[in-house]
């Protein structure tokens, strides 16, 4: 047999997000070849493509921010507590360009195609361009959320005005002022739409099918004395964040709900309102995102808020969610929101009664009556966790893609790993703990994993190594567990894989609920036993 050259990289990695940079950075570091294969025009992923006016951090903009590089936290300081997307834009460009990460990475080039060879044992990455590119490694940072998905409505591409899905929202300036503005979608998305329109807009209508529960943001900007805490207390925050269930500065607290007093708990919950961010979700007691009781509890806090804040009571009962509890569903994080609703130029429209019937080329018409419209914003959402990699014909050893291996459920090693797909590492992917957290926090920790890895796996002189299906089987059970204990594994949503647009997959579990303490745990615990969980091929 010829002898085969070597592949021309040692790594491809697909996608130049806050994963896909940082995971460049270390394989660099480690002294590995890396290409980056990106389909936008630029770094950021998430960032890059959701321009929609109002989109914004809900996490605490220090705790989302890298931790790898000293200098970088010293140099980069975020004006609001939740920066807004420009500038989280700006910061990974900053990142990008102080690290000389855009030398290796090659933009507008969408791969279609990796397909593992067995006699040469390397992937072949194939882009819709015609791009091709060969490497021992193949490291997917495609995005949990980066696969828009357009709902199905008769005459969408009939409409004569302007339209837009959120993560597809153009580079340039959109102009509300005077104009008549349809939002199909009231998620985290949205809802942050919404409030921002708002502020412009000519006349508002928005369609809701199903309300969430939100909760106050409590933005600000971030005063000098506040930026000199942060800067000395960084390496505090990281490891209050790694500490904690969801990588967020706010954890559960030890009481449940049982355990303090109507008055106490009213108090603690006003208390929790009134703060910055997810204090309200992940900082609360500690029964409630799994006990129905307690849940039911908090549930009606946030009810009476809403009557609270909206005048009138219809369209404040046509707000609140009857099907599911508070933080079963990712919650959205609003400032004003539900005062959008006093405005006598919005209309919320309930089509989950009444469903939209077709776009006509003038607007959006339901079963109860036509908006003429100038402009139509689809706030729809993604096909999540495993859309952007169901876009991909992804082909291991065996005989099905990867689409057609995870069809009933990813099987997975760690939610980093598939059996039959040898070299192959999923940043992000589903089952691992990023997918259910404040995601630097564990994708900084995934992309060291695979580093530390693939150092061992050059120190051994592997060729290919492959999950096997034991270890899948094993952690695809301990997942399950994790996830069904939360209350959220018996709502519909993104989490469990749900987007009704979608008709080619059933619901199922796509993340990890132990935990990133937990998931840390079990990672270097693979880790520090040589990774019993894979096979040298
Ligand atoms: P992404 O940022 O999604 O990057 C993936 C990249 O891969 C994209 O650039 C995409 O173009 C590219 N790609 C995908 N498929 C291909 C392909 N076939 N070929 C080539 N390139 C491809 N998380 C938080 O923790 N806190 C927040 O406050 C927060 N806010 C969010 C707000 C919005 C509007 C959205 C949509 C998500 C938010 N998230 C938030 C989640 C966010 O996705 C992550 O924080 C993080 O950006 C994920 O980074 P990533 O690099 O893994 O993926
Ligand atoms: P989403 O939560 O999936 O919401 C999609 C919305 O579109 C839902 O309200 C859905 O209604 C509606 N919808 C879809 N098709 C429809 C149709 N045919 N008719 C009427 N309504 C329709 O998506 P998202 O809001 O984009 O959020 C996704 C995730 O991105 C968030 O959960 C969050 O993790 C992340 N995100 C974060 C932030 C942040 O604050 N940092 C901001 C935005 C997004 P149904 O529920 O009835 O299907």
């Amino acid at each position: 047999m010829t002898p085969v050259p070597p592949p021309e990289f040692d790594a491809v990695v697909i996608g130049a997000g806050v994963s896909g940079l940082y995971q460049l950075h270390r394989l660099r570091e480690v002294g590995l070849s890396a290409i980056v294969v990106e389909a936008g025009s630029d770094v950021g992923g998430t960032w890059y493509w959701n321009r929609y006016p109002g989109a914004r951090f809900d996490s605490e903009s220090y705790t989302y921010t890298y931790s790898f590089s000293e200098e970088l936290l010293e140099e980069w300081s975020w004006s609001e507590h939740f920066a807004a997307q420009p500038e989280t834009l700006r910061y990974l460009g900053f990142v990008a360009d102080k690290f000389d990460l855009r030398r290796d990475i090659r933009f507008d080039t969408r791969v279609s195609a990796a397909t593992w060879d067995d006699d040469t044992m390397r992937w072949v990455v194939v882009a819709e361009d015609g791009f091709r590119v060969e490497a021992r490694y193949l490291i997917t940072a495609m995005g949990p959320l980066s696969a828009p998905v357009m709902p199905i409505i008769d005459g969408i591409d009939s409409f004569e005005g302007e339209s837009f899905h959120t993560a597809r929202w153009p580079h340039e300036a959109v102009s509300f002022e005077g104009k008549r503005v349809g939002v199909i979608g009231t998620g985290a998305t949205g809802v942050q739409v919404i409030q921002e329109v708002a502020k412009t807009v000519g006349r508002l209508t928005v369609f809701q099918r199903s309300p969430n529960w939100c909760a106050p943001l409590n933005n600000g900007p971030i005063t000098e004395e506040q930026q000199a805490e942060i800067k000395a207390t960084q390496a505090e925050i990281f490891r209050r964040c790694n500490a904690s269930y969801g990588g967020f500065i706010h954890d559960s607290i030890r009481e449940k709900t049982v355990d303090v007093s109507d008055a106490q708990r009213h108090e603690f919950w006003e208390h929790r309102y009134r703060e910055p961010g997810f204090g309200i979700w992940f900082g609360n007691y500690r029964d409630v995102l799994v006990s129905p009781e307690a849940n039911q509890k908090l549930t009606d806090f946030i009810a009476g808020k809403i009557r609270d804040r909206v005048d009138n009571p219809t369209v404040a009962e046509t707000l609140i969610p009857i099907d599911h509890g508070f933080g079963t569903r990712r919650v959205p994080m609003e400032t004003g929101y539900y005062e959008v609703y006093n405005q006598s130029n919005v209309e919320l429209v309930d089509v989950g009664d009444r469903p939209i019937t077709r776009i006509t080329p003038a607007g959006i018409e339901t079963e109860a009556g036509h908006w003429d419209l100038d402009l139509i914003v689809f706030a729809t959402g993604f096909d999540a966790v495993t859309g952007a990699f169901d876009r991909v014909d992804f082909r291991g050893t065996g005989e099905g893609t990867l689409k057609e291996t995870w069809g009933d459920g990813p099987q997975t090693v760690l939610g980093v790993s598939t059996p039959g797909f040898p070299n192959m590492f999923t940043l992000v992917g589903p089952h691992n703990a990023a997918t259910f957290c404040n995601m630097p926090r564990c994708i900084e920790q995934n992309v060291d994993w695979v580093t530390k890895f693939l150092v061992r796996s050059r120190e051994r002189g592997d060729n290919g190594v492959e999950a096997t299906h034991e270890a899948a089987e094993a952690w695809t059970v301990h997942v399950h567990e994790t996830v069904e204990r939360l209350l959220l594994s018996k709502v519909d949503s993104w989490f469990n894989g749900v987007n009704h647009n979608l008709t080619d997959h059933p619901p199922r579990v796509l993340l990890y609920g132990g935990g990133l303490p937990l998931y840390r745990e079990r990672c270097d615990a693979e880790s520090d036993a040589d990774y019993p969980s894979f096979a040298r091929i």
